[in-house]
């Protein structure tokens, strides 16, 4: 039995793990020179380092994220407080906080003044809970407060996070999955986690060193270019550089983006409204008590991450930054770090990454086209953040549905 998987993002490699570790023949085709995808490293010229496409963070509730790091043994590389807590900044008048989430299912945290967010009530958290229950059709507004601090100062840039789309049209079903995963567990679930070293370094050349050892062929640079579908099957993959047959017993991973999915196999339906993520890297030492993350609100930035001589913003649900000129771009942005860090005005050496199709718009009428992994042809599969995981466009959801592809490979 051979299988073959398409797209070397975090799904494809989830999936192709799951399968050599069961001993299936496994053969990956990335399109790209390197693998990740959506979450790759690689060396900017004009910052002279490697960066990041964009700042990623897991939290310790992503079990499958965990594990598919595990497996590798890059678990151990992700850095983070070792309790649930955020430090944040409002940009507006200045004040600074630290939300201090208890470890226990029971929110402590909602009844002490000192760990909850400033100017909010014990009754504003509970009222979120909604969210756990929402009807599919419903948005994040239409089931719960859209204003006041909690919202502004929480709320706001959680979901903003997570879903990468403006709560009042983000599915309040696919932020209520992420609740139940996250804030529902209590802090042991919630403690942020990222790849200070990269994402390249944590999330895609160990997996492939992994794969690799277990004799998994990776073609880089090898593009589908088509499917032949015959009556219930694919029986050939049509690349750039050439055809290979599909035999009766093998089977085919397609985990590409959705665009790319729909045109190889046009029935399929797919999302097809995206969001865009901006992240800005500034090339200078953080302040040396600087947190490894720190929300800011009541500004352009969002989340502010501290690297190792590298300061790195992300502004999610961005679309509105992306024809702005890169230049006053970079300035507007870092005259907010200057002000959230107190370094010096003058602007270090800056890069500005444009991720157009960051993720798909988590809105319930996107949700509602995303494709289960099972398709009408019975050795093709679906794997991606976009197909029907439960969760918003997310690393944990790309791991999940990695696995789900290959189980359903397996058990076949
Ligand atoms: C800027 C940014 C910030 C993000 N921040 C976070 C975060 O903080 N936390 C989080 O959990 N998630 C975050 N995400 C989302 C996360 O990156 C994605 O959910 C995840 O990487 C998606 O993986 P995937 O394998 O589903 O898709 P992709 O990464 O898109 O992988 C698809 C692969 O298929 C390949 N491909 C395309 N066409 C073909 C073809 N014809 N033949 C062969 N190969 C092909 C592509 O080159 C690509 O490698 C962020 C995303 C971005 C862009």
């Amino acid at each position: 039995m051979a299988v073959h998987v398409i797209g070397a993002g975090l799904a494809g490699l989830a999936a192709a793990m799951r399968l050599a570790e069961r001993d299936a023949g496994v053969f990956v085709h990335e399109a790209a020179s390197q693998a990740g995808g959506r979450c790759r490293s690689y060396h900017d010229p004009v910052l002279d380092m490697v960066i990041d496409n964009g700042n990623h963070l897991l939290l310790s509730g992503n079990h499958a994220a965990l594990a598919y790091l595990s497996a590798s043994g890059a678990a151990r590389h992700l850095e983070g407080p070792p309790h649930a807590e955020f430090a944040f900044v409002d940009l507006a008048g200045g004040e600074r906080w630290t939300l201090r989430i208890n470890d226990g299912k029971l929110p402590a945290w909602i009844f002490d003044k000192r760990r909850r967010v400033p100017g909010t009530h014990i009754g504003d958290y509970f009222s979120f809970a909604r969210l756990l229950w929402a009807r599919q059709e419903k948005t994040v507004c239409e089931t719960v407060p859209c204003s006041g601090p909690l919202y502004e100062r929480l709320a706001r840039p959680l979901w903003l996070a997570a879903l990468n789309t403006e709560p009042k049209e983000a599915s309040a079903q696919l932020a209520g999955a992420v609740m139940a995963e996250t804030l529902a567990r209590g802090g042991k679930a919630c403690r942020p986690l990222f790849a200070r070293a990269g994402l390249a370094q944590v999330f895609v050349d160990p997996a492939l060193e992994w794969l690799r050892k277990r004799k998994v062929a990776i073609a880089l640079g090898r593009r589908l270019r088509a499917l032949e579908l015959v009556a219930d099957r694919v029986t050939a993959l049509e690349f750039t550089d050439g055809k290979i047959a599909i035999d009766a017993g093998d089977s085919v991973i397609l985990a590409v983006p959705p665009m790319v999915a729909r045109d190889l196999v046009p029935e399929l339906e797919t999302p097809d409204a995206f969001r865009a993520i901006v992240n800005a890297h500034f090339r200078i030492d953080p302040p040396a008590t600087f947190p490894p993350i720190m929300g800011v609100v009541n500004g352009t930035i969002e989340w502010l991450f501290a690297f190792e001589h590298r300061l790195s913003v992300t502004i999610s649900c961005a679309d509105r930054l992306l024809d702005a000129a890169r230049e006053s771009l970079a300035r507007q942005i870092w005259d907010e770090v200057a002000a959230v860090t107190g370094l010096p005005h003058s602007m270090p050496l800056w890069q500005i990454v444009r991720e157009r199709r960051a993720t798909f718009a988590a809105t319930p009428a996107q949700n509602a086209r995303r494709p289960g992994a099972r398709t009408r042809w019975s050795n093709l599969f679906l794997a991606g953040d976009w197909t029907r995981t439960g969760l918003p466009a997310t690393i944990e959801g790309a791991v999940r549905s990695g696995y789900r592809a290959a189980d359903l490979i397996i058990a076949a």
